[in-house]
């Protein structure tokens, strides 16, 4: 804290960390020595820079970007670019420090960066979102490249922006490479990566459900968010027997007895990629919904939970709710979306809890993978990628419980995939000697 005043949310982030890798070091005295954990948590750079562009009405704006360089021990940096009003160096901070994690939890050879800008996309038209990413660009470029900095979208980053933002890094420096991933696949660009996060999640859950006997075939799951993401947990969850009930965005949750399938799932995401729309609309369209505006789902009877939208959306109180209701899951896609006291809350109560940083990789495995195919220049084939996936997906599982089972059988995943991300980093910190 003393540390990084007014940064709670990368406070956060370290403090989860922190109880678990004490405990692993306590008797690893190179660890200690070398101050792997402390050199960790001070980003290896932070660039923070003007974004000016130009509104349809000729008015000038002025914005703030910043791209976090966290660690690339194993590989380069990579992580995503967030352009949301919430953004700030903290939020950002905290996301590069645990891509960190998750990049090494996936065995691919990848660093840890998170980047973007206090930009909101919300009500802006395709060309102020144009000049926006272009002039964002028109800084970031200098920073990044493919052996060095390898950024992605997240929330208000899809592939229209990494398309106008890509389109200025080739105009600037007149390099045609794999420098951004989550491309259109005109231009490099892989099959399967929009679907991967989600996907990914809910194939981590099974992995999960698996270890204890279980299946995901029957269960009702509850889902928050209504992007990338949680459309495309949903969607899987449903492929699999699971009976989805609700979704949420900004304005509140969207509660479906009946269950969402593929055409209701569909329309969500017409509403939000093409109409920029609210939740709100949906009870008009399927009339069995309710719209609870302002609220949140967790308040709702399910087997799994799995907040899908975004950071602390989760709290104690409503940790305890989906206890008390019988809920045997919690299921992280989006990133730190359960608040440390609720993660806390449901450790104790012994039920599973799947951590973002290893059950949403899936993202950014296949983030790694765009860049294997952009060096080779060739694409595969969706069939292939998804069959990489699930071994990716399994190795993480994997890797949680080498290090996250307890004597009583109850599987830490959050101790394990800390300690596993941690090892593999700090092993290669320590190659290098102090640097
Ligand atoms: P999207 O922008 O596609 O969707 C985000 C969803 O969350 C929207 O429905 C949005 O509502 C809702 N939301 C955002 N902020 C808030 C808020 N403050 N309160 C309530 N609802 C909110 O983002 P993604 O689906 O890509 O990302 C979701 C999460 O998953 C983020 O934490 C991201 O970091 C994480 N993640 C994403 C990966 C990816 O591949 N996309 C990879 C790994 C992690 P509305 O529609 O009203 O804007």
């Amino acid at each position: 804290n003393r540390r990084n005043p007014h940064q709670p949310e990368f406070v956060q982030a370290v403090q989860e960390v922190a109880q678990d890798i004490f405990e692993f070091i306590e008797d690893k005295e190179r660890y200690h020595s070398e101050q792997i954990l402390r050199r960790l948590t001070e980003p290896d750079r932070i660039v923070s820079f003007r974004v000016c562009w130009e509104d349809d009405k000729g008015d000038i704006r002025v914005q703030r970007g910043w791209r976090v360089q966290n660690n690339n021990a194993i590989g380069p940096y990579k992580g995503g670019l967030r352009f949301h009003p919430s953004v700030t160096e903290s939020v950002l901070k905290f996301l590069a420090f645990e891509q960190t994690f998750k990049n090494a939890l996936t065995g691919l050879p990848m660093g840890g960066g998170k980047g973007g800008s206090n930009f909101n996309p919300k009500g802006k038209s395709d060309r102020e979102i144009m000049r926006f990413c272009q002039s964002f660009m028109t800084e970031l470029y200098r920073h990044i490249g493919p052996d060095t900095d390898v950024p992605a979208g997240d929330i208000g980053v899809g592939s229209r922006e990494i398309g106008y933002m890509f389109g200025q890094y080739k105009r600037i420096t007149n390099h045609f490479t794999g420098v951004l991933t989550g491309k259109g696949l005109e231009f490099g660009g892989s099959p399967f990566r929009p679907e991967s996060t989600g996907y990914g999640a809910v194939l981590f859950l099974c992995h999960m459900l698996s270890h204890r006997d279980d299946a995901i075939d029957g269960k009702t799951l509850v889902i928050s968010g209504a992007g990338n993401v949680a459309t495309h947990a949903a969607e899987k969850a449903v492929q699999l027997g699971g009976k989805v009930v609700t979704l949420s965005d900004s304005d509140g949750f969207v509660y479906d007895p009946d269950g969402f399938d593929q055409e209701k799932i569909d329309w969500v995401r017409r509403l939000k990629e093409e109409n920029d729309g609210s939740l709100s609309a949906y009870p008009e369209e399927f009339s069995n919904a309710e719209f609870h505006e302002g609220k949140r789902p967790w308040q709702v009877e399910c087997d799994i939970a799995m907040p899908c939208a975004t950071q602390n959306e989760l709290c104690k109180d409503d940790a305890k709710t989906l206890i008390d209701n019988g809920c045997m899951a919690v299921v992280e896609g989006a990133n730190m979306p359960t608040e440390l006291e609720a993660a806390h809350v449901i450790k104790d109560a012994k039920i599973l809890f799947g951590p973002g940083k290893a059950a949403n990789a899936g993202g950014v495995a296949v983030s790694g993978l765009e860049m294997s195919q952009n060096s080779a220049r060739r694409t595969w084939e969706q069939v292939e990628l998804e069959q990489m996936l699930q071994d990716i997906m399994k190795g993480i599982h994997e890797r949680c419980l080498k290090h996250g089972e307890q004597d009583d059988g109850y599987v830490d995943y959050v101790k394990g995939a800390n300690i596993a991300g941690f090892k593999k980093v700090a092993d290669a910190m320590l190659a290098f000697g102090v640097v």
